[in-house]
């Protein structure tokens, strides 16, 4: 409990800071996470790539 859970400080469209929560094991929270974590980024290469073989 001694420690404060980390905001997720992601800048979003209004030109603010994302005043959510931060995930565990993450430095941004649920909504911001899949942008920027190197598992998402990873996948959505591969996705692409999938699509333009098609
Ligand atoms: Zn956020």
């Amino acid at each position: 409990m001694a420690r404060t859970q980390s905001r997720c400080g992601a800048p979003t469209q209004k030109g603010t800071r994302c005043r959510r929560l931060a995930m565990k094991d993450a430095s941004r929270c649920d909504r911001h996470r899949g942008d920027w974590s190197k598992y998402t980024v990873a996948r959505r290469k591969e996705q692409e790539k999938a699509a333009r073989r098609r």
